[in-house]
């Protein structure tokens, strides 16, 4: 399979699973998640018209994002060490992975040395799972609270990542659960805090997340094969 007719059938699963729950397609977005793969399979996505890639490592994306001229709005989704922040300062549009308020003053602390607002979600550990990264569910208010009062931030709303399962029907309690969650932020009405915004879903369970709500699914594999 080609990168261009990966693409044309995850949209297509994107449109049918929006479908299915009436939501509107336009309100879902493709995050092209192309860690460990080189820069030409991110230009044959480019060219097959996809212009939105999800990246994990810093030194390895700060070196694609230099080497790929064309407009690509990337986003940062892997999990980010504060001493490396300065490197991805600029080149990033959003960081869905903002875990700690640590990390959000050092983000906070490098676009504001650029002039820029960095679009940022707080990424909430549904499950509880302890080896993976988030914030807790009891302590993400709190934390959305705190960052918000970060002024070269933007809180655009949550991401998670629920424990695999064979059955991607499985992650549907953690999908929800972070839909709630957001409701739950929204209706506090802080200033400066949106929750337009839910990354959830990827190559193997992104239909179920659509159906509860995601609006950045972020797909890899599916794309541009196993890694
Ligand atoms: C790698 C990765 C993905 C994509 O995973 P696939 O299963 O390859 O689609 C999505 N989100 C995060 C945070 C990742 O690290």
């Amino acid at each position: 399979m080609s990168i261009s007719s990966n693409l044309a059938e995850i949209l297509d699963k994107i449109n049918t699973a929006a479908e299915k729950t009436g939501r509107s397609p336009d309100r879902i977005r493709l995050v092209a998640v192309s860690k460990t793969k080189p820069a030409t399979m991110i230009e044959d996505a480019l060219a097959a018209g996809q212009s939105l890639f999800g990246e994990n490592y810093v030194q390895e994306f700060a070196a694609k994002a230099k080497e790929i001229r064309s407009t690509v709005e990337w986003h940062f989704i892997g999990h980010l060490q504060t001493n490396k922040v300065k490197y991805i300062a600029g080149l990033t549009a959003m960081i869905h992975s903002v875990d700690r308020l640590s990390l959000a003053e050092e983000i906070n602390r490098q676009w504001a040395k650029i002039g820029e607002i960095c679009e940022i979600l707080i990424q909430v550990n549904v499950s509880g799972e302890a080896t993976k990264s988030g914030t807790t569910y009891k302590e993400a208010i709190n934390l959305v609270k705190e960052v918000s009062l970060l002024k070269n931030l933007r809180i655009c709303g949550l991401m998670t990542m629920p424990p695999f399962f064979d059955d991607p029907d499985g992650a549907r309690p953690y999908f929800s659960g972070l839909r709630i969650l957001s409701k739950e932020i929204e209706s506090l009405n802080i200033p400066n805090v949106s929750m337009k915004e839910l990354s959830m879903g990827m190559s193997g369970d992104f239909e179920v997340a659509i159906e509860e709500g995601a609006t950045l699914v972020r797909v890899g594999s599916a794309i541009f094969g196993g890694r």
